[in-house]
């Protein structure tokens, strides 16, 4: 919509700033200087991709995160491809048919959206649009017969989390959310660290991830984000606290911060910050906002401590132990994530970031909220 550009300049800015992928950027460009399809060749390009045995994916809502990573990162998958798009721009669908080779049968809108039933060129649907959008299209996704990958938050209620689910059981789909850190070697070794207690069982952890909001974007819009930060990035505070403690927090206390902004956040949280109680007396603080850059993950324990700082970027992630630097090998997260999802589908095995794993996240985000409100300690 009007605001992407934007949101997109100022997300983009921030998390250039701490260092943006040089994975990404050399695969989107030289892709565009070698596209101009046309509707042959863009038949041909699905023919050679089904060839190879890959599956199709259609990306729903063409913005930032689609255009900047999702799309890119297609190009280079080896299990799955880009075959089709859902957008209700008609110039995005022009730009993007041109660009990336999609035939005109495989270009959808929100209303004939339905239709992609009957497509066999596309077998998982990506959705990839507002977040209280995510709970209308998913369940249509199942409907019309696909699997599907959702983008976090998987939508902004449990009761949505339920229905979507619920959908994708009953029509035996497999259904993912677009948790790309679990794919990410820097966070798998905070996983590890945590997990095996190589530095003993941890005691507590602390996770901040934050940027400067621009002003009219529908990131601020309650009714389309379901919240403010916390729903947006903060969510990345509470998965690192889950998969470091390889636990699920059972109560939470929430305090909202200041509104420097009263007029900008009228309608969501400019700040928040919350301490989660994971089981054994381990403690997880998190802060999100969106008027401050930050951007980290630390665990202490009983020998030692571990950290990644910056933690939650699409790449440049910096993580030190209090023994040692870590330096493992740069990834293209969303290559991975979204190759293990169709290799998930192909082998027929559970998906290691399952809808239930994104309903157990609303499920944390929504005690958070009424912790805040209420001042109150909430059970989750
Ligand atoms: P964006 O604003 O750049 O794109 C949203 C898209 O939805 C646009 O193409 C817009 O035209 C379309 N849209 C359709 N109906 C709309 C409506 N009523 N209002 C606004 N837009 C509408 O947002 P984005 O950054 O691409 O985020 C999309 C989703 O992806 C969000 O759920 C977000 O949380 C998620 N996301 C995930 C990551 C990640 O790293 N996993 C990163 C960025 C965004």
């Amino acid at each position: 919509m009007s605001n992407d550009y934007s949101f997109d300049s100022s997300r983009r800015k921030f998390i250039y700033n701490v260092g943006l992928t040089a994975i990404s950027i050399p695969v989107l460009s030289s892709f565009v200087k070698s596209s101009k399809f046309d509707e042959d060749s863009s038949r041909m390009r699905i023919s050679k991709e089904k060839a190879a045995g890959k599956l199709g994916i259609a990306l729903v809502g063409l913005g930032s995160y689609a255009g900047g990573q999702l799309a890119p990162a297609l190009q280079s998958t080896a299990h799955c491809y880009l075959a089709g798009i859902v957008t209700g721009t008609p110039d995005k669908a022009e730009k993007w048919k041109a660009q990336y080779g999609i035939p005109a049968a495989n270009i959808y809108d929100y209303k004939s959206f339905d239709n992609i039933k009957n497509n066999p060129d596309i077998d998982i649907i990506y959705v990839v649009l507002p977040n209280s959008m995510h709970a209308e299209y998913v369940i249509r996704a199942a409907h019309a017969g696909k699997h599907v990958i959702c983008e976090k938050p998987m939508a902004i209620t449990v009761s949505d989390c339920d229905k979507m689910i619920a959908a994708c059981k009953k029509a035996g789909k497999m259904l993912s959310v677009g948790y790309r850190l679990h794919f990410e070697p820097y966070n798998l070794e905070m996983a590890r660290l945590g997990t095996e207690k190589v530095f003993g069982a941890v005691k507590k952890m602390d996770g901040k991830f934050g940027f400067p909001a621009e002003a009219g974007i529908w990131r601020l819009n309650k009714e389309l984000a379901g919240g403010g930060p916390l729903m947006d990035v903060g969510i990345y505070c509470i998965q690192a606290s889950c998969y470091t403690a390889g636990a699920d927090p059972i109560a939470v206390t929430a305090k909202e911060g200041p509104k420097t902004d009263p007029v900008k956040f009228k309608d969501v949280e400019e700040s928040l910050t919350w301490q989660l109680e994971m089981p054994g007396g381990v403690i997880a603080d998190g802060k999100a906002s969106y008027s401050e850059g930050m951007n980290r993950f630390r665990a202490e324990a009983e020998k030692g401590w571990f950290e990644l700082n910056p933690a939650f970027n699409y790449s440049g992630q910096k993580g030190f132990t209090s023994n040692a630097k870590m330096d493992f090998p740069r990834v293209n997260q969303q290559e991975r994530q979204m190759d293990a999802f169709a290799q998930s589908v192909k082998s027929k095995t559970p998906s290691i970031v399952p809808g239930e794993m994104g309903r157990r996240d609303v499920k944390i985000l929504q005690a958070i909220y009424e912790a805040m409100r209420t001042g109150k300690k909430v059970t989750i």
